[in-house]
């Protein structure tokens, strides 16, 4: 069932719900498009009504983030559940491996998708990765062509938003053999294991986000979204 939360069209799934419908779109016969949105992508969704329709046309949309569970909560019409495009990511890999699905990797600087490669085959054994390729391309063509060669049946897009959305939907009917592709951000790096977490004290008093901030300060207008996010579900609520 799709939730409206600020214009988007939330999949209101739990965790277990959402992997039953990405298997089902591995059954399909086209390329199912699956996107994550966290409070500041779904915040540009409110701004922007052409990415904002891009990311309804996808097949499933699932709240990444705490700020997205939190308007909905706002609105009076709760989300099931937080489903964040890594954890979803992490436990589709099981579904993978048990299927035989061919993964392919695209995005993140390059190196980083052979390392997530090598995590993720650790996580769940038996896993086929018939691919990688770095985000960092000028061309979309010759890199649709090398997923194709590569028959992967699965594809983690990772190029950020909304490059990632963008290249989902450009090229959907170019690749021939993906029955699933998720737009997941900075999740290869996650996989990697390359993003530096804050110090255990920091992440124990939930300043995580401050020690981001910190390293990386430029972050500022990006992380504003999120209060911005919830205080347009304060205003839409007041108005309702
Ligand atoms: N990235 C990429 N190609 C690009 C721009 C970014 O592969 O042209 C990668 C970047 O290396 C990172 C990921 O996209 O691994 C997500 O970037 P960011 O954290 O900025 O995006 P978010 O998911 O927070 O929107």
């Amino acid at each position: 069932m799709k939730l409206d939360v600020l214009g988007l069209q939330f999949d209101n799934l739990t965790m277990d719900e959402a992997l039953a419908a990405g298997e089902h779109l591995l059954e399909g016969d086209r390329p199912g498009i699956v996107v994550t949105p966290n409070a500041e992508i779904a915040y540009d969704a409110c701004k922007n009504a052409t990415f904002r329709a891009l990311l309804n046309g996808a097949d499933l949309i699932l709240p990444d983030g705490a700020g997205v569970v939190l308007a909905a909560k706002i609105l009076g019409t709760p989300l099931k559940s937080k489903v964040a495009g890594i954890d979803f990511a992490r436990n589709m890999l099981s579904v993978f491996a048990r299927r035989g699905t061919k993964l392919y990797l695209l995005g993140s600087k390059p190196g980083v998708a052979e390392q997530a490669a090598e995590k993720m085959k650790a996580i769940a054994p038996g896993l086929v990765i018939c691919g990688t390729a770095d985000g960092y391309f000028k061309d979309e063509a010759p890199v649709v062509d090398k997923i194709n060669a590569s028959g992967a049946e699965a594809l983690f897009v990772c190029l950020g938003a909304p490059k990632q959305e963008r290249f989902m939907f450009a090229n959907r009917d170019a690749l021939t053999t993906v029955r699933l592709m998720a737009g997941l951000g900075g999740s290869l790096d996650g996989f990697a294991g390359n993003v530096k977490r804050a110090p255990k004290w920091m992440i124990r008093l939930q300043l995580e986000w401050l020690y981001r901030l910190i390293k990386e300060p430029k972050r500022l207008g990006r992380m504003m979204r999120l209060p911005k996010y919830v205080l347009l579900a304060f205003r839409a609520r007041r108005k309702g």
